[in-house]
């Protein structure tokens, strides 16, 4: 029996259903969704939620657990999940942030277009004379005032965690002279930093957030969808509770960190409610652990240091937690989303082994991803007998194992690879020793073993160059021992080594990857990630690979026997110019 992974939003969603909370909701009693949907029309979705990034950056494995919390919650509770860009941030936002996240969302194979055909797609910004509203109604209703303390004023008199705070000498200004100078803040009468609007709730309250919370600033920056409509913005703690409400979310899921801006989230949305600006019922928000992932950081500020310094190609270089660097790496949707369902959804603080997704991708590519025999550090061995034995120096012989293993009687789910073994081929230099140390099966003087899908060889020495390293293997074959022919087993041996013929071998740039960073929590108590880069999280290897990789195409994904899962890079693999990324390896090696 499989066990659900906790999920304790499950449970909440459950029960809401039953009770039928969010049953008979209707569109726009108020200004409602007017973009999307007609005045009074019924809400047919059992649950709404959203994923709501800010368009600031690369998407990483984090928001990738909220992408599938959100939309999979959706999915399973006949729902739909918004994908809002939370845009309220005249800076630092951008277009190409757009397009990278929902290409991600797509790529993980999610739809914000749901199953009556809406495009549940949604720009916070497009909202912003609405929440000029919701502050002109606050003001209206007494519960809002335009500050104009100083900055370092504002902050002193916030009070702390040990006093409360103290009343701003514009707290009690009458409501017209409210109205007046937030009109003047949006004429742009006032400069950047003269004067907030702040929620008038309790500067002694015990939680510092319900202190006169500011919801709008003056920022006079040009906004990449509203141009220079604006020059005050909604600060984050405001608009985003609007946007949940305008957009009917029913459950508002965040991590932990916005546990104490619930009650001004209620706050607020109550108070727009009773005035009737929103519709009811509102939604509620909840919160759970942020992924903390061991081996990455996944701080926008951090990664893009990583980027802008150097150290790293680029946002999708294949050691970045970033989806489109998971994504070059090899790493499949299907691989992520089950690692995100079963590390689970849970409100403790902890940290999410790597191992656990590189499991979740051996899971996924076990029973899909072709066979292929690669030799990452070649050396030639020659077979010394082979004229004498076939006839010929150039003869070669026709070989072939199957692409995916055969589980019992299954017939074959691929056809099979071919490759021919001759005089010459390429094998792994540890898969040779002079003297075998303790235990060692492979080749070394006298030991006989198998060229995996091909004969059984006997070696009886190398050449060797003048500072001693081995130049060439010598063996010879052993006739009618060929896999898959009636004397295959006439001859035992202790082992079969992966090869790679030098006549059809093709050669091949192999990125090896490796954690990038050699602590398992590189940025956690003040430690200095930098200095915990892992130096050998690349290594290059030119490599000969089988010939069946003649046909691999960009993204196309291989188990690369005894080495683990490689992708071919989707930038820079090509016929011309095969390269292939290692994902991981074939069982949890890490540390071991
Ligand atoms: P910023 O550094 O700009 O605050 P952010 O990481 O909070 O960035 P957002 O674009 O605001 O990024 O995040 C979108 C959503 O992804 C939010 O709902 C946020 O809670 C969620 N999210 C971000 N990081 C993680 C994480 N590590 N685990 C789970 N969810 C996350
Ligand atoms: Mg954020
Ligand atoms: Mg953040």
């Amino acid at each position: 029996e499989v066990v659900k992974p906790t999920n304790f939003l499950r449970q909440i969603i459950e029960a809401d259903l039953e009770k039928g909370t969010y049953a008979q909701r209707h569109w726009g009693g108020t200004p409602g969704d007017a973009q999307h949907h007609q005045q009074g029309q019924v809400d047919e979705a059992k649950i709404r939620t959203r994923f709501p990034p800010e368009p600031n950056g690369y998407l990483h494995v984090g928001h990738a657990k909220s992408i599938c919390l959100n939309f999979g919650l959706a999915r399973d509770f006949g729902g739909v999940c918004h994908l809002r860009f939370d845009d309220t941030n005249p800076e630092k936002e951008d277009q190409e942030y757009v397009d990278s996240i929902k290409d991600a969302v797509q790529w993980l194979g999610f739809d914000w277009k749901d199953p009556q055909g809406n495009n549940n797609l949604y720009f916070a910004s497009n909202y912003f004379d609405f929440m000029y509203r919701c502050a002109v109604y606050l003001i209206e209703q007494g519960l809002a005032y335009v500050d104009e303390q100083s900055a370092e004023d504002m902050k002193a008199n916030r009070g702390d965690f040990t006093r409360p705070g103290v009343n701003s000498p514009f707290r009690d200004r009458s409501v017209s002279e409210n109205l007046a100078r937030f009109a003047d803040m949006k004429a742009g009468k006032l400069a950047d930093g003269a004067a907030v609007l702040r929620a008038k709730i309790d500067m002694a309250a015990p939680n510092i957030n319900l202190r006169d919370p500011a919801i709008y600033r003056v920022r006079h920056a040009e906004h990449h969808n509203t141009g220079n409509q604006w020059c005050i913005y909604p600060m984050y703690t405001f608009a985003h509770p609007i946007e949940d409400a305008y957009e009917h979310i029913t459950h508002s899921i965040c991590t932990l960190e916005f546990e104490d801006q619930r009650p001004f989230y209620d706050w607020l949305l109550d108070h727009l409610r009773a005035g009737g600006l929103i519709d009811a019922p509102q939604p509620r928000q909840y919160e759970f652990a942020r992924l903390n992932l061991t081996y990455v950081v996944t701080s926008k500020r951090k990664l893009k240091h990583l980027v802008d310094s150097g150290t790293l190609t680029g946002w999708d270089d294949p050691r970045m937690p970033t989806i489109v660097g998971l994504r070059r790496r090899g790493y499949t949707p299907a691989s992520i989303r089950n690692f995100c369902e079963r590390i689970g959804v849970t409100k403790d603080y902890s940290w999410i082994d790597y191992a656990t997704l590189d499991g979740c991708l051996r899971e996924d590519l076990e029973n899909q991803a072709h066979r292929a025999m690669v030799v990452l550090d070649p050396v030639k061995l020659e077979l010394t007998n082979w004229a004498e034995v076939f006839g010929s120096a150039d003869h070669l012989e026709q070989c072939q194992l199957p692409a995916l293993p055969h589980h019992g009687d299954e017939p074959a789910t691929a056809p099979n690879r071919h490759f021919t073994l001759g005089r010459e081929v390429w094998i792994e230099r540890e898969d040779f020793a002079e003297v075998p140390p303790k235990g060692y099966k492979r080749l070394f003087p006298g030991n006989k073993v198998r060229l995996k899908g091909g004969y059984v060889i006997e070696c009886t020495g190398a050449e060797k160059d003048a500072d001693g390293n081995v130049t060439k293997v010598l063996a010879t074959v052993v006739p009618d021992t060929k896999s898959g022919t009636p004397g295959a087993d006439s001859v035992k041996v202790k082992a079969a080594i992966t090869w790679v013929g030098v006549q059809d071998g093709l050669q091949a740039e192999v990125r090896l990857y490796d954690r990038l960073f050699t602590d398992a929590q590189p940025d956690a108590g003040g430690k200095d990630y930098l200095a915990l880069l892992n130096p050998d999280s690349l290594k290059v290897v030119t490599a000969y690979v089988e010939p069946s990789l003649k046909a691999a195409q960009p993204d196309d994904k291989f188990q690369f026997e005894r080495f683990g899962y490689f992708v071919a890079d989707r930038k820079d693999h090509s016929a011309a110019h095969p390269v292939f990324n290692k994902i991981t390896g074939l069982k949890d090696s890490w540390g071991k």
